[in-house]
């Protein structure tokens, strides 16, 4: 996934035509210009041989005008300070957008994880919380789950915190285990949300499930329960992909046992397929992650990193629909390009609010200690984001703009109101 220029001013780029849209006063544009803060700091972890290794770890907050700030951590090779700020605009948007009580953080740690024990995994999640105990908070800002940290993860940071402040604050993080005041629903909550988005507008377009081929780039978490759902919803998968490789069956891919198989093996790359009963009949291939991206399907699920799709392969996609599930997975100029090509883009800060929905769920359920079943938790998530998602698609159409300016003009209006009730330039000196 190339990258030319800053990830930060990438994302902005798209900002001022917003602003200017909605007129809004000078106070907003400069209050969300950068983020409040990104601490920084060297994680030491004592290895299985006795080695000490740092690690840098960040956490960026960027805008409280709503709340608390709300975002995950991530752990991966390629984590650096301007992609944590980046990750914690789009949180700024996306609850913006889905109308929640957050502003938006993110945090990161610069590392492999897959090289890691599980042992080093626990203490460096550890030390990412005695780094940054000072700045996160059940009231100030609350971490999640995302890229290559998963519950366990949330619960060791969860109990790090909980050793230091010598009580329990279950709301201090979410995406936690059951056990620890975690939410049912929280784990599929992303790709969930993703398919009601899906649904949402497939139903105004008058598109049938089973008339739709959906290729996945990214099968983790999000894209994992994504595929999953879709799949039981009638949506045929073609094609999945993961850091490894790809595949592809014309026919129909079944995700749960390839999940199952995968999660035994952590490669999708020379998968065997006969627990599936679709395997029967599917012809599989092995294809490249390029070659994915460019299948002749009817909708392209963005469901890994940021800068999936530049301007180096946007020539070659050939879906009439991308559902981005990562954060970021087109860059501006590309995301321009589709637009062009009148390619339907259902953005990311609607397509994946799902799993920070849920996670608001979780945070009020840790708050009044009164917790639901999943069957009210993913009714909640629909009725949340189905209408905002409403609301999102009806500002594009009479607007006549595409689903990612509606979304960040929805998200930036409710923003922009939360600054300016403070006062602005125009309260404090207008006429
Ligand atoms: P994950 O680590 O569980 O999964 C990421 C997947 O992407 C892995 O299967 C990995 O192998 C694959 N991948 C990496 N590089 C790839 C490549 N070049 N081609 C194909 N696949 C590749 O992470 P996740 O939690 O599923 O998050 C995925 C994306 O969704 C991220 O952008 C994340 O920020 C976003 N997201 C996640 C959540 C959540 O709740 N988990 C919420 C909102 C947004």
């Amino acid at each position: 996934m190339s990258q030319t220029k800053s990830l930060l001013s990438d994302a902005q780029s798209r900002m001022a035509d917003i602003f200017d849209r909605l007129g809004v006063e000078d106070d907003v544009r400069r209050q969300l210009e950068q983020p409040k803060c990104i601490h920084q700091a060297a994680i030491p972890v004592r290895m299985d041989d006795g080695s000490l290794r740092v690690f840098m770890g960040w956490r960026a907050q960027y805008d409280q005008s709503l709340g608390p700030s709300k975002g995950g951590v991530r752990f991966h090779a390629n984590v650096d300070a301007d992609e944590v700020a980046t990750l914690s605009f789009w949180m700024v948007l996306k609850c913006g957008l889905v109308n929640l009580p957050f502003g938006g953080a993110k945090g990161g740690v610069q590392v492999d994880p897959k090289t890691l024990s599980r042992m080093e995994l626990e203490r460096l999640s550890r030390g990412y919380i005695r780094a940054f105990y000072d700045v996160i908070g059940p009231d100030r800002d609350i971490p999640a789950p995302d890229v290559n940290t998963n519950e366990t993860v949330m619960g060791w940071m969860a109990d790090e915190y909980f050793e230091i402040a010598r009580k329990k604050i279950p709301a201090i993080i979410t995406g936690k285990p059951r056990e620890m005041g975690g939410s049912a629903g929280r784990v599929e909550a992303t790709g969930r949300g993703a398919l009601l988005v899906l649904e949402a507008w497939s139903r105004r377009k008058g598109k049938r499930p089973e008339e739709t081929t959906i290729a996945v780039q990214g099968f983790g978490n999000a894209g994992y329960h994504f595929a999953r759902l879709a799949k039981q919803s009638g949506y045929r998968i073609v094609a999945l992909s993961d850091s490894k490789g790809a595949i592809h069956a014309r026919s129909g891919l079944a995700p749960e046992p390839i999940w199952h198989h995968k999660n035994k093996t952590r490669e999708l790359k020379g998968m065997v397929y006969c627990e599936s009963s679709l395997c029967a009949e599917s012809e599989v291939d092995h294809i490249s992650q390029e070659e994915l991206l460019a299948l002749d399907v009817d909708l392209l699920v963005l469901a890994a990193l940021e800068n999936a799709i530049t301007m180096d392969n946007v020539g070659q996609v050939r879906a009439g629909t991308i559902l981005e599930i990562a954060n970021g997975p087109v860059t501006a100029d590309a995301d321009q390009y589709l637009a062009e090509n009148k390619v339907t883009i259902l953005p990311d800060v609607l397509a994946n609010a799902g799993g920070v929905i849920v996670s608001y769920l979780e945070w009020i359920q840790n708050r009044t200690g009164d917790y639901w079943s999943e069957g009210y938790i993913n009714e909640r998530l629909a009725e949340q984001l189905v209408t905002q998602a409403e609301l999102c698609f009806d500002r594009a159409e009479a607007m006549q703009v595409s689903y990612r300016v509606a979304a960040y003009l929805q998200s930036v209006e409710r923003i922009a109101s939360a600054i300016a009730s403070r006062g602005t330039q125009h309260y404090f000196c207008g006429d």
